[in-house]
């Protein structure tokens, strides 16, 4: 059965905004698009602006239960990851029911706030019964740790075994996440970036997110060498000083995508590396989570400057208020007032899509690609429309199922 709807402004993403598009759906697919569209069965959505289902390119929905951040705001990086590890230990042997239900709270947030694809950073044992919610596209990237040698072969098989993995819902794929440098050697990140190439999988890294990480590049000094060794994780050899982020961006250029997440502190040569690089790479800002910990100001203009691609993500409860990805962009908008909102879209939508290997799905409007979108009610006259989108609250639509009376609720 063909379905259609008559749309007051329809966001592509492949091309300028049309007012007055008419898109027709079958099943879950996109089959066409028209300019206005005469059509007596037509939904009337011409109080409405409609764009792709938006992306929330980076989040560890584990943390969804959480009411407020962890520790406080302005405390140092490290400070924060030890409240974290202290969080997760305190679930005990409650972890996985724990871990469960905050996935599908967090799922059921994300569907709220507008968000129809979620890269979610997953931790092992994986809670794949909590994914199970078909309106939202999950892709799960097993976090992979570890900077001891003697566990590197254990490491590397929970990676291959993600990366093979038969998952039982349609709305999951996988993807990899070599943790950080802090966290992860290089080693591991040689060995997810084999596996991305070999099973076109999508990858993420923490990185170039704080001062602290860069002294313990740098120098082998600060904060992080202390909390490693007092977990008596730190090796001479693993940080012998010399290092900076540039040479992770040169290990994972190769995957066949893979995505800098944060990226807070990326120097000069570091961002001519992304710009060579920028067929597979991404750079994904958390703006929330970058606010939290009071860090410089994000280069995400000399980033958008040289055409990389950068994305938006929340980054998890641990660090920011909510899941709400809008409020993200609304604060891009609101510390970026130079990027004009038009050039904010795709972080959202197409590049975060492109960013996480869902390209051929989801990401724009367009024949072929999945039927979920993203609406704001902007009303009939509305001389803004993108201003008026900001300003709104963005709704998750199913247009392969119909909409309902909740659905289309504007009070
Ligand atoms: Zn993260």
């Amino acid at each position: 059965m063909i379905r259609r709807y008559r749309v007051g402004w329809l966001f592509t993403m492949c091309g300028a905004p049309i007012q007055d598009a008419t898109v027709m759906v079958e099943d879950d697919r996109i089959v066409g698009i028209e300019e206005t569209g005469i059509w007596h069965d037509a939904v009337d959505l011409s109080q409405w602006a409609v764009m792709p289902a938006l992306v929330n390119a980076h989040t560890h929905l584990e943390f969804s239960n959480l009411k407020h951040p962890l520790g406080t705001q302005g405390m140092t990086f490290p400070q924060w990851i030890t409240e974290v590890i202290r969080y997760r230990q305190g679930f005990g042997e409650d972890l996985a029911v724990e871990k469960a239900q905050a996935i599908r709270h967090g799922l059921k947030q994300c569907a709220e706030h507008g968000v129809g694809v979620v890269g979610e950073i997953a931790t092992l044992p994986l809670m794949e019964v909590a994914y199970d919610r078909p309106d939202v596209q999950v892709v799960s990237m097993l976090e992979i740790l570890g900077l001891d040698p003697e566990r590197k072969e254990e490491r590397f098989g929970q990676a291959r075994e993600h990366a093979v993995y038969l998952w039982s819902h349609e709305n999951v794929t996988a993807g990899l996440s070599p943790h950080a440098p802090y966290s992860a050697g290089m080693g591991i990140v040689d060995e997810c970036v084999k596996l991305s190439r070999q099973y076109q999988l999508p990858l993420a890294m923490h990185l170039a997110e704080s001062l602290e990480e860069l002294e313990l590049l740098e120098k082998g000094t600060g904060p992080f060498r202390m909390m490693l060794e007092h977990m008596g994780l730190f090796r001479e050899e693993d940080f012998p000083g010399g290092k900076k982020p540039a040479e992770y961006i040169e290990h994972l250029a190769p995957a066949y995508r893979a995505m800098v997440v944060h990226g807070n502190y990326l120097s000069e040569p570091e961002i001519a590396l992304l710009k060579k690089y920028q067929e597979t790479m991404s750079v994904c800002y958390c703006p929330r989570t970058h606010a939290y910990f009071h860090h410089d100001r994000h280069p995400m203009e000399a980033l958008l400057a040289d055409g990389i691609r950068v994305v938006l993500g929340t980054d998890s409860r641990a660090s920011s208020p909510d899941l709400d990805l809008w409020a993200e962009l609304q604060h891009v908008a609101q510390t970026f007032p130079n990027i004009p909102a038009e050039q904010l879209l795709p972080m959202v939508t197409r590049d975060a899509a492109f960013a996480l290997g869902l390209e051929g799905s989801f990401g724009t409007i367009d024949a072929g690609q999945k039927a979920m979108a993203t609406a704001f009610h902007v009303g009939s006259d509305c001389p803004d429309v993108l201003s008026a989108m900001l300003a709104e609250r963005p709704r998750l639509w199913n247009l392969g199922v119909g909409l309902t009376q909740l659905d289309l609720a504007t009070a």
